[in-house]
């Protein structure tokens, strides 16, 4: 079945809560909009999606998700402009990745059009809370889970599909130092490293609260096998410079082809910067502190964009990186992906799309 924005059923809410919100004075995914779209995968079918008040899901106690953990999610932003039109970012990449994430839980996978006519109806319905002021933007969250019934250690009969939307300011404050984690692995060779799946950042909170505790902001995730390679910063991924090149790794199925590092890769090729995406060894970081060519780092990833890294704790010793270097890839780098997304610049590459 396909569905058309206008086929999708609206109820709206009697209780707006849009006059409670300040604004010019958000912070990261804590306040939701008034709707949301929920869709319900029942007798081997999706059923029509619709619009109706932000509202608490009742599901009961033997529901899979609670006993197996079947639960994806997806992470992206809309924008609106100075005239008031709503932008999104590479959006059916989003799709893409949800379904790919869907696959290797045995998740039923969404069609494109039930996902992408569904988050246009949420953000017509909600579009006065698509912020505008400087820097914010609606983070969105749509998420799959099983709602189906049993003990049985099986995939379940039937899902729901939801996404809910928060007017969002920047996601990261104040200076981040990561410590390279040699213990813990984030994920594994043959796992759901690749996936968006929830159980990915449960296992990731005990570590960084330990990293925390150290004075850490975040972990560096390296490769469960050797743990010499670095491979994702907390939940983004990772690009450091060294000289005038810029590294990240090659994606695999431990690490989440993330679109923000996609796109910095083909902005950076057009700037004329030279990129290598290759392993990268910890040793090597280590290395390039020591002698000064190691010039920045920073993660990257659609709730942040991209985030600098101060430095890098590695065994018991602290590596910190240059303050206030002129022209930074990171600066330059996220000033050329929010113009785009912010629709304040050519978009040369076809990643914009209006809602
Ligand atoms: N790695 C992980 C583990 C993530 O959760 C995210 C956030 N989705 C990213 C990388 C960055 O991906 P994206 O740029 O698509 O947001």
């Amino acid at each position: 079945m396909d569905v058309t924005t206008n086929q999708i059923s609206v109820e709206k809410t009697k209780n707006t809560k849009i006059n409670d919100v300040d604004f010019n004075n958000l912070s990261f995914g804590s306040i939701y909009m008034d709707h949301m779209l929920v869709c319900d995968y029942k007798n081997g079918a999706w059923e029509a999606p619709k619009v109706v008040p932000y509202q608490p899901i009742s599901l009961d106690p033997s529901a899979k998700i609670f006993h197996y953990g079947q639960s994806i999610f997806e992470g992206m932003k809309a924008y609106k402009d100075e005239q008031d039109t709503i932008w999104m970012f590479r959006p059916l990449d989003n799709h893409k990745r949800l379904n790919l994430s869907a696959k290797r839980l045995a998740i039923p996978e969404i069609p494109e059009n039930y996902f992408m006519e569904g988050l246009k109806a949420l953000l017509k319905t909600d579009s006065d809370w698509i912020p505008q002021s400087p820097g914010s933007s609606l983070y969105i969250r749509p998420f799959i889970f099983a709602t189906g019934l049993g003990f049985h250690a099986s995939p379940a009969d039937e899902y729901k599909f939801v996404i809910c939307g928060a007017p969002s300011g920047s996601y990261f404050s104040g200076e981040v130092k990561v410590l390279i984690e040699e213990t813990y692995s984030r994920s594994a060779n043959g796992g759901v490293g690749f996936a968006k799946a929830g159980g990915n950042y449960a296992g990731q909170f005990y570590p960084t609260k330990l990293a925390q505790d150290k004075g850490y902001q975040q972990v560096i995730w390296t490769d469960d096998n050797t743990h010499e390679y670095i491979e994702e910063a907390g939940a983004m991924n990772v690009f450091v410079r060294i000289n005038d090149t810029l590294l990240t790794c090659p994606t695999s199925d431990r690490i989440l082809d993330g679109i923000t590092r996609k796109s910095i890769l083909k902005i950076a090729e057009d700037e004329g910067i030279k990129t290598e995406v290759r392993k990268i060894k910890v040793q090597e970081l280590v290395d390039a502190a020591k002698d000064g060519s190691l010039k920045e780092m920073f993660g990257a990833g659609t709730a942040a964009v991209i985030s600098p890294i101060a430095g890098f704790g590695f065994r018991d010793n602290d590596y910190m990186l240059p303050t206030n270097l002129e022209n930074s890839y990171a600066t330059l780098l996220k000033d050329r992906i929010t113009s785009i997304q912010y629709n304040k610049a050519e978009d040369k590459f076809g990643w914009r799309f209006k809602v």
